[in-house]
């Protein structure tokens, strides 16, 4: 038992402006998106920091989510000790259903104090740096297809190597078009992947992937509905590109669920192979994730950790995360490693609870 003990917990439910428009089969991101901003402080002055990045198309809301932090993850944590990550994420597991986005920013909060007060990066506590840069894969989601093929240019000559395509939001002609020019006009050796966002119906998908196919993405992430998990398999039977699950698995009861439909998966269950996603997430976010996956061998297939850089109108860390040579950088300071410019947290702050 350590003499630490947590002292406040605020929250802030904000609105961060972003820099681009992103359209992806779920729905479409334009001018502004709700995230919560999470500050744990202590009795010995070390102060932890989390973020929430739901989508409501995707997930739950921002709203609920920093209610739920506020009015009941706070009394349980308010005079506890933050070392006892477990026991806390427990209780507030047991406390309330659903939101976890919330319990992950409480989470990443608790383990930037667990990480300061050792003096050592959350990475370290997550097992060690297996890797230290995370290779970027930038979204190419832009409405306006001509923006993103520039983007996509001036990208490849600064060393990004991978590109995720978001399909099913418009014809699938138009899918084909888009894989078409990335593929005649980008570097051969540009690693493609294509994203559904579950934007293709059962019946047809099928054959829509044996098109998409001839431009050798390197997966195919979510073509169908979450729930259509039948078809999930199908697809993967008749396709011989690999097909990604994402939104099909929020929890880890959903993935064990996704496995079992797949013999083939079991037998690959320990070298199952995983990709960092992300929601709309600014810098917070970003830095628990590069530790996530510094800490975590199989997440071997990159990680579009860009959107505190790219997305985000306003950035939320001093430093901000590095990305350089196709890579996104894992902090390497004690927590998160990160340091919290709280003066613009407030600047898109529309609501603070504490
Ligand atoms: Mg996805």
């Amino acid at each position: 038992m350590s003499e630490l003990r947590i002292t406040g917990i605020s929250v802030d439910l904000v609105r961060w402006p972003l820099k681009m428009t992103r359209r992806h089969g779920v729905g479409d991101i334009e001018g502004s998106m709700p995230g919560a901003i999470v500050k744990i402080s202590t009795n010995a002055g070390i102060v932890g920091w989390g973020e929430a990045s739901p989508w409501s198309v995707f997930t739950g809301t921002a709203e609920a989510n920093a209610s739920a932090i506020h009015l009941y993850m706070r009394p349980l944590v308010v005079g506890a000790d933050p070392l006892k990550v477990s026991t806390l994420m427990r209780q507030i597991e047991k406390t309330i259903v659903g939101h976890p986005e919330g319990k992950a920013a409480v989470e990443m909060a608790l383990l930037d104090i667990v990480g300061k007060h050792l003096g050592l990066p959350v990475a370290q506590l997550l097992g060690g740096y297996y890797r230290s840069e995370v290779p970027l894969s930038v979204s190419i989601a832009n409405p306006d297809f001509e923006e993103d093929c520039n983007l996509a240019k001036a990208l490849v000559a600064d060393g990004v190597n991978i590109f995720k395509v978001k399909t099913g939001f418009s014809t699938h002609k138009e899918d084909l078009r888009r894989l078409e020019w990335l593929r005649a006009n980008l570097p051969a050796t540009v690693d493609l992947r294509v994203d559904y966002n579950q934007g293709l119906d059962p019946w047809d998908a099928i054959r829509h992937l044996k098109d998409v196919e001839a431009f050798r993405p390197t997966f195919i992430e979510q073509p169908v509905k979450r729930e259509q998990r039948a078809a999930m398999a199908a697809i993967t039977k008749a396709i011989d590109t690999p097909i990604m699950a994402d939104e099909s698995v929020f929890t880890p009861t959903e993935a064990i669920d996704m496995v079992r439909g797949e013999i083939a998966a079991i037998a690959e269950a320990a070298g199952i192979t995983a990709y960092g996603g992300t929601m709309f997430e600014g810098g917070l976010a970003i830095a628990a994730g590069l530790h996530m996956v510094a800490a975590t061998p199989n997440i071997s297939l990159g990680a579009e950790f860009y959107t505190s850089t790219f997305v985000m109108e306003v950035e939320v860390l001093k430093t901000p995360i590095v990305i350089d040579n196709g890579s996104t950088r894992v902090p390497t300071g004690a927590g998160l490693g990160v340091e919290v410019d709280e003066d613009n947290i407030r600047r898109i702050s529309t609501a603070h609870f504490e």
